[in-house]
């Protein structure tokens, strides 16, 4: 018996609480450019903006090659402060550091900037709280609370770079090279603003932050008809699919979209995926103890994966308050990492930085209060049956 925590409902459209403002990182660079002829400014000063904010300046004062007089109409208009800090919260040295994000309507969203030897990642989120339900994960248990906007991401993300850029992160001044879809929400159920988000990461500067496709990761619960869009996009970035049970039965208990699409659904997008570009995707699976962590289902999950350009990522469960389960004990991390290998199937065991903070994989759940009130989720009317549209909000 798998023992469910709770039976929260999947919700796919996000409330709408009133677009943040307009702001350069959601615009393309046309509009940007017409955006500031619109202020009375030749057209080249979007550039400079762009330059200025991606490459992490957000002082006015300091944007000197821009008219005095116009930079604070310029800023006020095209660069307004979308992500306020709350706090930052510090662990493993001062390498990994989790900041908790105000949104312009009181929302709150985290981000995990966590440095390696040789690399520096940060986890972002991709909408406040989460609609996908699963019982395992803290955002998950949240309910979701609306989408982020494209700059409300990238904004995330020119943070982690400023911060490496300025020396604010253990270690000595450095730079952001990955970027993970891994933090509050699922990205492909906000699809629009995380292909823009996309665009930002990848662009070159001073349009964007110019990182290499392979060192952005989208993680996915798994909606395949958005890992096939993806797929159509012809971008090549890493695609991590949250799988957690290689059986339809419990992973309909622990993904719950899976009662929508099945294991072999997702699999067979997330392999369409990985013929097109060449590249392995990556399998995440939380070993939860005695609920998917058993021998039989690392030889499943070995079988459903031998011979795919798959690699799996386990995750030992990290706890979430209020949560009666656990992470596997090692003997049975090891039987399953061994099993998975014997099957010829590349596996890792992942490490669970920023624990201490709650900053690691499913803890983060910036409790949400607009107006004082916490939000809740919307329980889903008949009309609100997930459909293939995901995301389709019309703001693009
Ligand atoms: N919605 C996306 C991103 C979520 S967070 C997705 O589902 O992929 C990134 C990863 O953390 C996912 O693989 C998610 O399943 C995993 N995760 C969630 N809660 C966790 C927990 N308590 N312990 C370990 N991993 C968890």
């Amino acid at each position: 018996m798998v023992p469910v925590m709770s039976a929260l409902p999947l919700v796919f459209d996000a409330p709408r609480r009133g677009k943040p403002p307009r702001h350069l990182a959601d615009l393309t660079r046309d509009e940007a450019r017409a955006a500031v002829a619109e202020l009375g400014q030749p057209p080249f000063r979007a550039d400079q903006l762009a330059r200025h904010y991606y490459g992490g300046v957000t002082d006015p004062a300091q944007m000197t090659d821009l008219p005095a007089a116009a930079r604070e109409a310029l800023v006020g208009e095209l660069l307004p402060g979308l992500l306020t800090p709350v706090r930052h919260q510090e662990a493993d040295g001062g390498r990994t550091r989790k900041t908790l994000w105000r949104l312009h309507d009181g929302a709150l969203v985290e981000s995990v900037l966590m440095r390696y030897p040789g690399r520096a990642t940060v986890c972002i989120s991709s909408q406040a709280g989460c609609g996908m339900a699963c019982p395992f994960c803290a955002t998950g248990q949240q309910g979701l609370t609306r989408n982020l906007s494209a700059a409300e991401i990238i904004g995330q993300a020119v943070a982690a770079a400023a911060a490496m850029a300025n020396g604010e992160v253990a270690g000595g001044p450095g730079r952001l090279s990955n970027v993970v879809f891994m933090g509050m929400g699922e990205p492909l159920a906000n699809y629009p603003r995380v292909r823009k988000t996309l665009d930002a990461l990848l662009t070159p500067a001073p349009h964007g932050l110019g990182l290499g496709q392979r060192s952005v990761t989208v993680s996915t619960v798994g909606l395949a008809p958005a890992i096939r869009r993806l797929t159509d996009e012809g971008l090549n970035v890493t695609l991590a699919v949250s799988l957690h049970a290689p059986d339809d039965e419990l992973r309909d208990t622990l993904v719950p979209i899976n009662t929508r699409w099945k294991v072999a659904e997702v699999i067979d997008a997330a392999d369409a995926y990985a013929r097109r570009t060449g590249r392995r995707y990556s399998v995440e699976y939380a070993l939860i103890r005695d609920v998917n962590d058993q021998p039989f289902r690392a030889d499943l999950l070995g079988r459903l994966l031998a011979g795919k350009l798959a690699h799996v990522n386990l995750i030992p469960l990290n706890p979430t308050p209020g949560s009666k389960w656990d992470a596997s004990p090692l003997p049975a991390q090891r039987e399953f990492v061994a099993r998975l290998r014997a099957a010829g199937v590349p596996t890792t065991v992942r490490d669970t930085r920023g624990q201490d903070i709650d900053g690691a994989c499913g803890q983060l759940a910036a409790a949400d209060q607009v107006d004082g009130v916490p939000s809740v989720a919307v329980a889903p009317t008949p009309s609100m049956e997930p459909t293939v549209e995901l995301g389709a909000e019309g703001d693009e």
